[in-house]
């Protein structure tokens, strides 16, 4: 339909092991990209159903990747190297590719692909629902591509047709490889948008309760308006945002913000950097997730247990507008770290 660039992958069977947010988006834009895919998942497991009734054929795993010109690794990250061992290693074709969407397991070697096939990735600057809906409004989510081993001498034209099945090529492809796309996702995830961001909004909360002030009035302050500003800063950066607040805001970030993230912080930010490059931060969690994630639960039930989690959860009760179906948040926020 709208096949672009795609002579590459043109008859090619790819097969998809995940139907997750970015397995979903994939199999249908590939799809009406007039590429032929196939699912590969768990029998009866949880996106069996909904695969066969997006009109897929579905096989297990192993029988998608014994047929497969491509196989797209799709399933949560810390499960991918046992079906590397289990499903895809001793099933996949020679000279065939396997594609990653995050770099994680291959960069930390916890997949070490077999040397006669190639190992690529793309990863769309966005969430699975997002990927779809650009694609059906007849625009792309720009992707970031790379290749990590090319046996076939067609590596790199495979991710960019892939790429371009996924309407990405509509509006950017940029190429990257899998040290960078490892490091700097984690990074951002950690420092800046799912740790940096919580923390921050914790302790502003913290300063304003412990000060006297309402728990509910802090609520508003510090993390029901972040939306406004993200937006902001989504949709024309920092110039946008500057342009939507006071004057008094204004010359509020200037003078202050530089005093809460200063010098200090960018140190430790470099400390974290360090951590995820050095392979300390991988080993870590890769241990903490094989011990059945003691601490991870620890951490988690202190999040929810914060004093910004009980006020909040009266506060959006009443706000209707805020009523979204749990499991699937609208648009940009489904993992977007
Ligand atoms: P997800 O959790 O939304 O979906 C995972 C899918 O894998 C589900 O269909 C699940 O049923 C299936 N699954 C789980 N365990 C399985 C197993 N053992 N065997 C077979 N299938 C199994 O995951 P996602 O967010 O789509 O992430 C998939 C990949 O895409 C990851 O590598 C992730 O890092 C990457 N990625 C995600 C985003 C994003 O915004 N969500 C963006 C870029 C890259
Ligand atoms: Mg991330």
């Amino acid at each position: 339909m709208h096949a672009t660039n795609n002579n590459t992958l043109g008859k090619a069977h790819i097969a998809i092991l995940g139907y997750g947010s970015q397995g979903r988006a994939h199999a249908l834009n590939l799809r009406d990209s007039g590429l032929h895919v196939v699912l590969g998942l768990r029998r009866n497991g949880p996106s069996w159903q909904r695969a066969v009734a997006d009109g897929f054929s579905v096989l297990t795993p192993i029988e998608a990747v014994r047929d497969a010109d491509l196989v797209a690794v799709l399933t949560p990250d810390m499960v991918q190297a046992t079906l590397y061992k289990e499903a895809i290693e001793p099933n996949m074709k020679s000279g065939a590719a396997l594609l990653f969407a995050h770099g994680f397991n291959v960069h930390f070697k916890q997949i070490t692909p077999r040397q006669d096939i190639d190992v690529i990735l793309v990863a769309p600057k966005g969430p699975g629902a997002l990927v779809r809906i650009e694609y059906e409004r007849g625009r792309g989510v720009p992707c970031i591509w790379a290749v990590h081993q090319d046996v076939s001498g067609q590596a790199k034209a495979r991710a960019q047709a892939y790429a371009h099945g996924l309407g990405g090529g509509r509006a950017m492809l940029i190429r990257t490889d899998f040290k960078e796309e490892t490091e700097t996702d984690l990074f951002g995830e950690q420092a800046v948008l799912c740790g940096g961001v919580s923390s921050l909004v914790q302790a502003g909360f913290e300063t304003l309760t412990e000060a006297g002030y309402q728990p509910e009035i802090a609520y508003y302050e510090v993390l029901h308006e972040l939306k406004l500003i993200v937006d902001l800063f989504y949709e024309g950066g920092i110039t946008r945002m500057l342009e939507f607040v006071s004057e008094t805001a204004q010359y509020g970030d200037y003078v202050s913000g530089p005093r809460i993230i200063d010098e200090s912080v960018k140190k430790r930010m470099k400390s974290v950097l360090n951590d995820i490059q050095d392979g300390t931060f991988a080993r870590n969690w890769i241990g903490e997730y094989q011990a059945g994630l003691p601490n991870y639960q620890r951490y988690k039930q202190a999040d929810l247990d914060h004093p910004v989690e009980q006020v909040g959860k009266r506060l959006r009760a009443r706000m209707p507008w805020l009523q979204v179906d749990s499991a699937e948040p609208a648009e940009a926020l489904k993992k977007a770290g």
